[in-house]
């Protein structure tokens, strides 16, 4: 069964990776770009998801080209880190508004056709610094651990209508976002990680599809870590 799906943030890292292992399978599948353009046998739709009319206009064109999305991923989000006493009020809500607000913008969204079809499944991408926290990052890891009272409480009012919500924390993994930390504290993650080593956007990608398969039809309200043993206990 071929299914509509949309990624955000699926032009690049996760999300593309994400995106290749649900076209893999068959399914149709759109992703939000800003500006890069659409990775070949994607459908590319510009959305920031800061902006609600971008929002709407982006699900309204992959609606359009592919039939009302099915299986939404949440993955679009950047990090702003700097210490708890130097962080700004605009560095604090620029990220919850890229990672929380938005991740709540295209599931509202989405939930509108969901509900229609009885059928749905979200799936956020979170973090296991939204669990356990990180320093340096009170606005991310807040970003974080509210998409999962967000999916939770989706599940609750959604789970009747056969649509879940869950939680993808990944621990460290290969993209851009790590490559740009330095090289010290690389050394500091990796030494903490039970299976020694980063994770790869494929085994991240591996957990979403599960989660969206009919196989995890009863799993709603989960938060699946895949992060080699990093969170353990979290
Ligand atoms: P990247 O920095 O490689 O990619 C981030 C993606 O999000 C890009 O596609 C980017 O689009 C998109 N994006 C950012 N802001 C917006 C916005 N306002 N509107 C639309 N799209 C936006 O990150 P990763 O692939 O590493 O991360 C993907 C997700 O996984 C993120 O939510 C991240 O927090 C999470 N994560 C990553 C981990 C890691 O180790 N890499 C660990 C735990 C969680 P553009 O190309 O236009 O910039």
């Amino acid at each position: 069964m071929s299914r509509s799906v949309l990624v955000t943030g699926g032009n690049r890292g996760i999300g593309l990776a994400i995106a290749r292992a649900f076209a893999a399978q068959g399914d149709r599948v759109a992703v939000t770009h800003r500006g890069s353009g659409a990775p070949d046998g994607l459908l590319g739709v510009e959305c920031d998801v800061t902006d609600p009319a971008a929002v709407d206009a982006a699900f309204a064109e992959v609606e359009a080209a592919q039939g009302p999305v099915e299986v939404l991923v949440a993955n679009a989000g950047i990090t702003d880190d700097t210490l708890l006493l130097r962080m700004t009020d605009e560095q604090f809500s620029r990220v919850l508004d890229a990672n929380l607000t938005g991740a709540f913008r295209v599931a509202q969204r989405a939930s509108k056709g969901m509900l229609r079809k009885r059928y749905g499944r979200i799936v956020f991408i979170s973090s296991v610094v939204g669990l356990a926290g990180g320093a340096g990052q009170v606005n991310y890891a807040a970003s974080k651990a509210g998409m999962v009272g967000v999916a939770r409480s989706i599940a609750r009012e959604l789970g009747t209508r056969n649509i879940t919500a869950n939680v993808v924390a990944p621990g460290f993994i290969t993209t851009d976002m790590t490559d740009a930390l330095p090289e010290e504290r690389r050394k500091q993650i990796l030494a903490q990680v039970p299976a020694g080593r980063y994770g790869t956007t494929e085994e991240i990608a591996a957990a979403v599809t599960f989660l969206a398969s009919d196989a995890a039809a009863y799993i709603t309200g989960a938060v699946l870590p895949v992060d080699g043993g990093l969170g353990m206990g979290h």
